[in-house]
């Protein structure tokens, strides 16, 4: 731990979460509005190369892991090549990518092939009109089809379920029951106010309650001990081949270990979703800047890092409102 950058409460640096673009196929309405999103222009999206330049910059720097998202990376043309080139940079152990699924079963062989490492799949239902409901878009079978494809290839996975009251909350349960025979994690996240239409927003269905839902039904649940870094509070069920997973991301529990740093597809340095963005990588990976001058610029953005979400939400000039396709999530 030592050899890493470290910010002020001694966290250090050694995750990124890189958005490979704002667009999506998908509409989930607790991240995005229906119609009229305000997709950025082409060409203010980082490009391949400067994001290949920045993964190099972040591993100098003592970044080993990279979660791609987005957006949904599969509808970025190209993005094969791009992951191919990624996954030749010396220093990272763990390429991670999450991905809605719905346009990705095909490639999964290939992701196996060179050396994605984990993938997360967004499902918040195993109801195929509820899908559609939510998504507002007809892909839950394809996404399906992900999901089976990522566990025959023996790549590590876990599903991400929203959960949202009035929603879903009765898949809780049979969402959880896919460990049973399953080797994944379902991770239950609590709903965030990243919708891009900002409204005021209350959360209806806490981490407390997911978990007495899912222990009137699975009293065996047994807690694993928080490792730090992560976001999950995990469990397990004596016999069931997966994990269960609580990411209390609203209430924010977990942000005292929190060591991620995000950079939006229009490179913007984030260090909390939260937050507004402490630097705008674009700008200098485009004027000249060496990489050195980008490396000091990095450690000075991370340096800031607040103690938690709730300060990174109190810092801000403007009220939580965006996208979370723009951030990363
Ligand atoms: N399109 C990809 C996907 O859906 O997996 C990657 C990007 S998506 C923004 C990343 C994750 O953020 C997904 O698991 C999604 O469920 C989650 N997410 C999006 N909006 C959210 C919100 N308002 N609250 C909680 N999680 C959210
Ligand atoms: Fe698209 Fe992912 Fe947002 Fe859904 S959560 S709209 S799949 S970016």
């Amino acid at each position: 731990m030592s050899d890493f950058f470290t910010d002020s409460f001694g966290r250090p640096l050694n995750y990124l979460r890189l958005a490979v673009t704002d667009r999506c196929n998908l509409r989930c309405f607790y991240c995005m509005p229906a119609e009229g999103i305000d997709y950025v222009d082409r060409k203010d999206l980082l490009s391949y190369e400067e994001m290949l330049r920045l993964t190099r910059i972040f591993v100098s720097l003592g970044v080993n892991k990279i979660r791609l998202t987005g957006g949904e990376p599969f509808v970025r043309r190209n993005f094969y090549g791009f992951l191919k080139r990624l996954t030749k940079i010396e220093g990272l152990d763990k390429i991670a990518i999450t991905t809605n699924g719905a346009v990705a079963s095909k490639h999964i062989p290939f992701l196996k092939e060179i050396g994605i490492t984990s993938i997360n799949l967004s499902l918040d239902t195993l109801n195929k009109d509820r899908y559609t409901q939510i998504t507002r878009r007809d892909f839950f079978d394809q996404a399906m089809e992900t999901y089976h494809a990522v566990l025959a290839a023996g790549i590590k996975l876990s599903v991400n379920m929203v959960v949202m009251e009035g929603k879903n909350i009765e898949d809780i349960v049979p969402m959880a029951m896919l460990t049973k025979n399953d080797n994944v994690t379902v991770r239950f996240i609590e709903e965030m106010p990243f919708n891009g239409i900002g409204a005021r927003y209350t959360i209806g269905f806490n981490h407390k309650k997911i978990l007495e839902t899912l222990k009137e039904d699975l009293p065996e649940l047994a807690p694993i001990p928080f490792k730090d870094g992560t976001t999950a509070q995990e469990y397990t069920i004596d016999g069931y081949k997966g994990k269960i997973g609580i990411i209390a991301a609203y209430t924010r529990t977990f942000c005292g270990s929190c060591n991620r740093i995000r950079v939006t597809a229009t490179g913007e340095m984030k260090n909390c979703l939260y937050d507004q963005g402490v630097l705008n990588l674009k700008r200098m990976l485009s004027d000249g800047s060496s990489d050195q001058m980008i490396c000091e610029a990095i450690k000075a953005g991370y340096s800031k890092k607040l103690k938690d979400g709730r300060e990174a939400e109190a810092a801000r000039m403007t009220s939580v409102s965006e996208s979370m396709s723009s951030i990363g999530g």
